[in-house]
């Protein structure tokens, strides 16, 4: 019988379209081939292009730098955004492995990852998860653990939304934000025998921070002697709730 890992299945894995233009590319050469199967990204948006823009920065607005440490990759610029909300709303799960793979180029942010005991990608509601069929943080820290060998636990649920948060007030966002999340008492319990001192949250974008600041909390509310980190792939600056 043979099976499969999940990194054979990542590597027969052939990028359906460009993750940045959405196009399928013109005949390829064999090298040609080999990075658009890696990285998803075609010859002509080429990756060395494209890895100009990145920048493995700490997005966090400056007060809370001081306290939560992270790094944010890229801009979400046009490119960037269109990438994304085919990887959210379009259904390419597949973008996440290959925003991992852009990200874990960079040898430095590579290390850093690599010092962590544990990835912990941030939950959807369970109504959330049913309608896109996947969380796309997760499918993104994945990837992120091949890569680094360090384990992927889920630590974190999400409450049901009650109201859509378009409907809210800034005020009300940020309280509604701050309550959606709580710790998953099994898996946190089984971590916390390990001992682990660092953490790695990862989403797809960070916007205010609530949400992650939210998550923050809550793992250190049982685990205050956690270091928590973040990692995203993109971050803006706005204070809209994506
Ligand atoms: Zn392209």
């Amino acid at each position: 019988m043979i099976s499969f890992s999940f990194s054979d299945l990542a590597d027969l894995l052939y990028p359906k379209a460009c993750v940045l233009c959405d196009k399928i590319p013109e005949p390829m050469n064999k090298e040609e081939k080999e990075r658009f199967r890696y990285f998803g990204v075609c010859p002509s948006c080429t990756w060395e292009n494209f890895r100009a823009k990145s920048r493995a920065v700490d997005a966090a607005p400056a007060p809370l730098t001081e306290v939560f440490r992270g790094r944010s990759m890229f801009t979400y610029d046009e490119e960037i955004r269109d990438a994304v909300l085919r990887f959210k709303y379009e259904g390419m799960k597949e973008n996440g492995i290959y925003f991992a793979r852009w990200m874990m180029e960079d040898a430095s942010l590579k290390a850093w990852v690599k010092e962590a005991q544990a990835l912990v990608p941030i939950p959807l509601s369970a109504h959330r998860l049913k309608t896109r069929g996947y969380n796309q943080a997760l499918e993104f820290c994945k990837e992120l653990s091949r890569l680094t060998d360090v384990p992927v636990r889920q630590l974190l649920a999400r409450r049901e939304d009650t109201k859509a948060l378009k409907t809210l007030s800034k005020t009300e966002r940020q309280r509604s934000v701050e309550q959606a999340f709580m710790l998953d008492a099994a898996a946190a319990a089984a971590f916390r025998t390990e001992g682990a001192g660092t953490v790695v949250l990862v989403d797809d974008i960070a916007t205010t921070f609530a949400t992650l600041k939210a998550c923050r909390s809550v793992l250190l509310e049982k685990m205050p002697d956690l270091e928590v980190r973040y990692l995203t792939f993109s971050a803006r600056e706005s204070d809209e709730i994506s």
